[in-house]
């Protein structure tokens, strides 16, 4: 069920430099954890490393209870969905890109994710629809529709665990707003960790943690935080 836990996490690029300084924190399954604070702090970081992209220096990673590290690379990314803050789709159908993930999904179950992530409205209006291709040779879609692919693309692949890195951040306020009804809707029941810079975008999130230079600084709910200002 996707529960997360760091482990007096310890990582650094390269060895000059330490960017995680030995964070501990755990996101219980279903629950919404964010990390906020500012650029460079070592947010992504921590989203790269539960993908396994690297190793850690010391400390563990664990999801539901297994070491990340003991198991293969494509089975932690099985688990996790990402919507990231500028998604980059395949240069091709709106359906392979909402497929993506999920290659055994049925057109009504590629259908009816893109309804929830209301990528139909959009889709709709194409002679082509889900057929119609996008990228450098089709449509260029626009930041919000493609991140309306990305979430279509989530609720498809349905993984215990999603990482919301920035969802919103390249949107204008209008867009954000549904893009966050829509992340909103993918993250409910879902064991979330979301990364973010704007306080407005992690309302609903279970506890916050205040990264800075890769120490987290304060905990709390939101309301907490504000408070304490
Ligand atoms: P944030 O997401 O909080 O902005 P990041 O996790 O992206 O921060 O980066 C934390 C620090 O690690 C930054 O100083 C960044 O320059 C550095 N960093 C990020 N990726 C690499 C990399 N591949 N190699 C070396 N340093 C990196
Ligand atoms: P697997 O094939 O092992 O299941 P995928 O390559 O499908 O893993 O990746 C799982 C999800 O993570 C996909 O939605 C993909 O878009 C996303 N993803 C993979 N690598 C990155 C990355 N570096 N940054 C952002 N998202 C990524």
């Amino acid at each position: 069920d996707g529960a997360i836990r760091f482990e007096n996490v310890r990582f650094n690029y390269d060895p000059a430099r330490e960017i995680l300084k030995g964070i501990s924190f755990e996101v219980p399954p279903g629950k919404s954890v964010a990390i906020v604070g500012p650029s460079g702090a070592g947010k992504s970081t921590i989203s790269r490393l539960l993908f396994r992209f690297y190793d850690l220096t010391s400390g563990r990673i664990t999801i539901d209870g297994q070491d990340i590290s003991e198991v293969t690379q494509a089975s932690v990314r099985a688990a996790i969905g990402i919507v990231p803050q500028d998604t980059v789709l395949f240069n091709d159908t709106i359906a392979y890109n909402v497929r993506y993930g999920r290659m055994d999904a049925t057109d009504a179950d590629v259908r009816r994710a893109a309804e929830l992530a209301q990528v139909a409205g959009f889709i709709d209006v194409l002679p082509e629809g889900f057929d119609t291709m996008v990228g450098e040779r089709g449509l260029k879609l626009s930041g919000g529709e493609k991140q309306r692919v990305a979430i279509a693309r989530t609720i498809l692949k349905a993984p215990p665990i999603l990482i919301l890195d920035e969802a919103t951040s390249a949107l204008d306020t209008h867009t954000e707003q549904e893009i966050q009804s829509a992340l909103d809707l993918v993250s409910q029941e879902r064991t979330t960790l979301t990364i973010a810079h704007r306080l407005s975008t992690i309302i609903n999130a279970d506890e916050i943690i205040v990264l800075k230079a890769g120490t987290i600084v304060e905990r709390g709910t939101h309301k907490s935080l504000l408070d304490a200002d």
